[in-house]
């Protein structure tokens, strides 16, 4: 299948696409033919592997034996045989999505793009060894050393922000195992990082790296679309679970409220829409980060307001990458009208899209947004009412999943992604639900087990033990120099 930049014309396979990640361009990849004619009934009960291998075929059918390659990237990897297990919550449902290696949404993708992306590079006859960089906020790091580590072929270096991740998401990072893994702390926040990283992909993309490294960069990035297929399976498998639940009667609307950041994840549904599977609305919800409810109600994409550090830091962006794929869809496919909004967003911070795109985002994505104290109201809500807690960043979703029915009375079953683990964001649950506070993370973890029952994940226990291998600190200027000696040294 061919694939081509959201800015551009130029075309190039499924395969070069996920070893490419971002467009030369700057823009990002589609298919140039949505594939179509697909029949949601014939991926119904199918066990999860099964329904990504038909999934993977329709998006990435360069790639040779996907069966395999699916097989590679999820069996035994995630803590439960069905990997996206679909809970019913009161009258909605949640779909946990942190049931993998490092208990994080993130693993879903970066299970499947190392494997994707090495399978890449052996059909694609690539013989440089592939050097992922990466800056993460936290959940995308280890996620991303977890999924790559000792793949053949490939090393990977994180860059987070020094002090500026939970003490839980640095040393899941710090203690990484793997020869071809890295952490590095970047002195400064989440963007010097981000900007950092990004100012290095530019100057080899000008210069190149020195021929002797017979490396090429690479990133693991929401925006490759090696990590957004992955994504489309687990809506399918949420309408397969309520249909075997007896919950929905075939062809019923769902409807599925997305906690969202960089866009990935609600897109990956709005993916599943257009194939044919029976989705009502997907509902887009926000923290305090409001950026995408405003542009959603007006139109206006406005990046030009305070940014808020908030309990749910991975929706903590005023950017959102992949929005850029949806304008794409939804202004029939016009490269030059992406050009020129994406334009407006670097050079002003903002732009507006025309009446028709509006009229289309707003039938099919209502958006509200949730701050902490409202998210915490619902944790503590959720918890006393049906015995179920949620981390901040799932709880953001339930209440604009509440809001909406509210709104609106739409009665149609509604799905909430939740996308951590209560137990990666311990001091915030605590908080949300009234609780003593211990001193340290680990502690933490053991008190919300004492409340909930729910035993604490054996990846995330188990870190208190595990030995710190990397310290390295850096400053946002130095990093082209710690990758070229990062080369040199392995
Ligand atoms: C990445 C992430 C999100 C946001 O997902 P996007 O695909 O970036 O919109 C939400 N919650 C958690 C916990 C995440 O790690």
């Amino acid at each position: 299948m061919l694939y081509k930049s959201t800015r551009g014309t130029e075309t190039v396979s499924s395969t070069r696409a996920v070893l490419a990640g971002l467009a030369p361009d700057g823009g990002l990849y589609m298919p140039v033919v949505f594939p179509s004619g697909f029949d949601y009934h014939s991926v119904m009960g199918l066990p999860f592997t099964d329904m990504a291998a038909r999934v993977f075929a329709l998006f990435l059918d360069d790639f040779k034996d996907i069966p395999a390659l699916v097989q590679r990237a999820y069996a035994g990897k995630f803590d439960c045989a069905d990997i996206t297990p679909l809970v019913p919550v009161g009258d909605r449902y949640v779909l946990e999505l942190f049931h993998g290696p490092t208990c994080a949404f993130k693993d879903v993708a970066l299970s499947a793009l190392p494997v994707l992306m090495t399978a890449a590079q052996k059909q694609e006859g690539e013989t440089d060894s592939i050097l992922i960089l990466t800056a993460t906020s936290g959940e995308t790091g280890k996620a991303a050393m977890e999924g790559f580590r000792d793949v053949p072929g490939v090393r990977i270096i994180v860059f987070y922000p020094d002090g500026g991740v939970s003490p839980i998401q640095e040393r899941q990072m710090t203690t990484q195992e793997g020869q071809n893994v890295r952490a590095v702390a970047v002195r400064g926040n989440f963007d010097d990082a981000q900007s950092g990283v990004k100012a290095i992909f530019t100057r080899v993309q000008q210069e190149g790296l020195p021929p002797e490294c017979r490396t090429v960069l690479s990133s693991a990035n929401s925006i490759n679309i090696g990590r957004l297929v992955p994504q489309i399976v687990y809506y399918f498998k949420a309408y397969s679970d309520l249909l075997a639940l007896g919950r929905i009667r075939d062809g019923e609307p769902v409807n599925f409220t997305v906690p969202t950041g960089n866009f990935g994840d609600i897109l990956a549904g709005f993916f599943a829409k257009k194939l044919g599977l029976p989705v009502g609305k997907l509902i887009c919800a926000s923290n305090a980060n409001n950026v995408l409810t405003d542009f959603l109600t007006t139109g206006v994409y406005d990046r030009n307001r305070p940014f808020h550090k908030t309990a749910s830091p991975s929706m903590d962006i005023l950017i959102s990458s992949n929005l850029e794929r949806l304008l794409y869809l939804l202004g029939g496919e016009d490269a030059s009208l992406v050009r020129q909004l994406m334009g407006r967003l670097a050079a002003d911070g903002t732009y507006r899209v025309p009446p028709a795109m509006l009229t289309a985002l707003q039938k099919d994505l209502p958006a509200d947004f949730a701050d902490d104290p409202a998210a915490f109201r619902s944790i503590a809500r959720v918890f006393a009412e049906h015995h179920y807690l949620m981390d901040p960043h799932t709880a953001v979703a339930w209440t604009v999943a509440e809001r909406y029915r509210q709104k609106t009375a739409d009665q149609t079953p509604n799905v909430v992604l939740s996308t951590a683990s209560p137990y990666k964001f311990p001091q915030a649950v605590l908080t949300a639900l009234g609780a003593q506070l211990p001193a340290d993370p680990f502690a933490m973890m053991d008190a919300l087990q004492a409340i909930s029952g729910v035993p604490v994940p054996k990846n995330l226990a188990g870190l208190k033990e595990k030995h710190v291998r990397f310290t390295d600190v850096v400053d946002r200027d130095a990093l082209y120099d710690y990758v070229l000696s990062a080369i040199r040294d392995n």
